[in-house]
């Protein structure tokens, strides 16, 4: 490989990667500061010489306390969103715990309620409540059975003060458990698609005589199993989930083992892999377009083409700001993925499903050409080889990073304009 495909195909990668990130930075933050970003000044109770707080993307999901120099100088958790359903006489509560650079609890304050003023007047007031926590380490606080621990609430505020405790206690518990649910789950499933994969990944590469024979069986295998058995096929709404709340790597192994074959494969291999041999969606239109009689073919004028072939690019532009404003709408329904699923599958998802089937039949896998974000996606990581150029799409990939840095720094001017 000479250095400039090399360089090439760093650039893709780290395009893709970089996207995902910011993508999985911006809801993060979205997810922890919610409506109500903690600042620097609600700490100094407990760090007098904290001068920033750096976001933390890990399963704990609060902020580094950090000073001048950049040392850390502890950590701070607030109980909402996730303590969010506990409610206390009236309402809920967002509370601020401390922890020390030796993970142990320093205190906690209130920081906004729905509750009762001076209910929740009288919780801050109460030194011996306030004091519960302290000392005590993550997984103490996580495994605490209020009752047992004889945490009785502050008389005349005893609804507010268990409310407050229950969700300290919960979002600890929350923490802790997304911490610890890393432990690998192969299931008769995930060893299914991973069989599966590896076929496909055979059939990529092997030159026996009679391929061409046992792929088309094989394509049977793939709309069967992975379409209507399975479900799980690659499709925006997977992978805007991924980049955004993280990879079940440890629920879901075998969709994991197919995704990295999709991406990986054709960006070091050249071969599209997924597109070729997995998808069940383009194994169907490639079995009609076998089956239609050529003189149903008809060619697509190259004005209309070089128009249609920039749908896929326009849609993943649309993803992109479904994923960053953010806007509640389903990704799912501007693919034909879902369809596979019959009994969840919406009438979007179905129409582009049949639409993209019919039109096979006069222009072979027409979807795929003219339609598919995700084949878009997976077609910007492939390598050319040795003859490969820096081409549109690296253009238009690279301003579409420019535009998700610009969206996830500018958030709140974009708000202001599309929502
Ligand atoms: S382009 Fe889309 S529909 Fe076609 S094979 Fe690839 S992922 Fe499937």
């Amino acid at each position: 490989m000479s250095a400039r495909v090399a360089f090439l195909q760093l650039y893709r990668l780290g395009i893709l990667l970089a996207v995902a990130w910011l993508v999985h930075a911006h809801h993060a933050r979205l997810r922890i500061e919610g409506d109500a970003p903690v600042r620097v000044s609600e700490v100094t109770l407990w760090f007098s010489n904290a001068t920033q707080l750096e976001l933390d993307l890990g399963a704990h999901g609060g902020f580094h306390v950090l000073d001048q120099s950049g040392a850390k100088l502890g950590y701070v958790i607030r109980t909402l969103p996730q303590a969010e359903r506990i409610l206390g006489y009236c309402g809920i509560t967002d509370t601020l715990v401390a922890l020390g650079s030796d993970d142990r609890v320093l205190g906690f304050k209130i920081r906004s309620s729905e509750d009762t003023k001076t209910h929740v007047g009288d919780v801050m007031a109460d030194r011996h409540f306030k004091k519960t926590w302290n000392g005590l380490t993550w997984e103490q606080v996580a495994s605490m059975d209020l009752a047992k621990a004889g945490v009785e609430g502050v008389s005349g505020a005893t609804k507010t003060s268990l409310a407050v405790a229950e969700g300290i206690v919960h979002r600890f518990r929350v923490a802790q458990g997304e911490a610890q649910a890393k432990t690998w789950r192969w299931g008769a499933r995930d060893i299914g698609l991973a069989i599966v994969t590896t076929l496909g990944l055979w059939m990529t590469f092997t030159k026996r005589p009679g391929r061409e024979r046992w792929r088309r069986w094989f394509q049977w295998l793939v709309i069967g199993y992975i379409g209507f058995l399975n479900g799980d096929l690659l499709a925006q709404s997977l992978l805007a989930g991924w980049a955004k709340s993280g990879i079940a790597w440890h629920q879901s192994p075998g969709l994991l083992f197919l995704a990295a074959a999709a991406f990986l494969v054709p960006w070091a291999a050249k071969r599209p892999v997924y597109c070729q041999q997995l998808c069940p969606h383009g194994a169907a239109q490639e079995i009609i377009s076998r089956h239609a009689p050529v003189r149903w073919r008809v060619g697509v004028p190259e004005s209309v083409e070089r128009g249609l072939r920039c749908l896929p690019a326009l849609l993943l532009l649309f993803v992109l700001f479904v994923i960053l404003l953010p806007l509640d709408f389903d990704l799912a329904t501007i693919e034909p993925f879902d369809a596979y699923l019959i009994r969840s599958a919406g009438v979007a998802t179905l129409s582009i499903a049949v639409i993209g089937l019919l039109a096979t039949l006069w222009v072979p896998k027409a979807y795929c050409k003219y339609g598919c974000p995700t084949g878009a996606l997976l077609e910007f990581v492939r390598s050319r080889g040795v003859g490969d150029r820096f081409e549109r799409r690296d253009i238009a990939a690279g301003v579409l990073l420019l535009l998700a840095i610009f969206m996830h720094t500018q958030h709140a001017a974009w708000r202001a304009v599309f929502l």
